[in-house]
């Protein structure tokens, strides 16, 4: 939990969301402003401000979270394929600092 992270609010609670799956490790949650007609948030309950700051001790969550994205998609219908994207550091366009995996597809 890090004071002020947008993503650490909806997943404490603070903040209303709706998800759509959630677990132990993760958060899955409608982008605000999607991109395409399928654009979800893959969000690990852990506050990892971005790829840069994963360990090793991470490797489990990633895996996870990795497993978790192809069965997302095809629950969301994906079924002739999908793309994911992690935006790491402003120089990589990532504008919330919680490291999360777009999950984008439906075109
Ligand atoms: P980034 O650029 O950091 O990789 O992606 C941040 C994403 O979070 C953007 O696609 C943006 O639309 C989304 N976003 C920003 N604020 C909110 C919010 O309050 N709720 C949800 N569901 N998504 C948000
Ligand atoms: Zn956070």
């Amino acid at each position: 939990m890090s004071d002020n992270c947008l993503f650490c609010k909806i997943i404490n609670g603070e903040l209303p969301s709706t998800p759509v799956y959630t677990d132990e490790h993760v958060i899955v949650i409608w982008d605000i402003n999607p991109k395409e007609p399928v654009h979800l948030l893959i969000i690990p309950r852990e506050h990892i401000i971005s790829l840069n700051e994963v360990e090793e001790k991470h490797d489990h969550l990633m895996a996870h979270i990795m497993l978790l994205l192809p069965k997302l998609a095809h629950e969301q219908g994906l079924d002739k394929g999908f793309r994911t994207v992690i935006n790491t550091g402003s120089g990589g366009g990532q504008e919330v600092f919680h490291l999360h995996v777009h999950l984008l597809g439906g075109f």
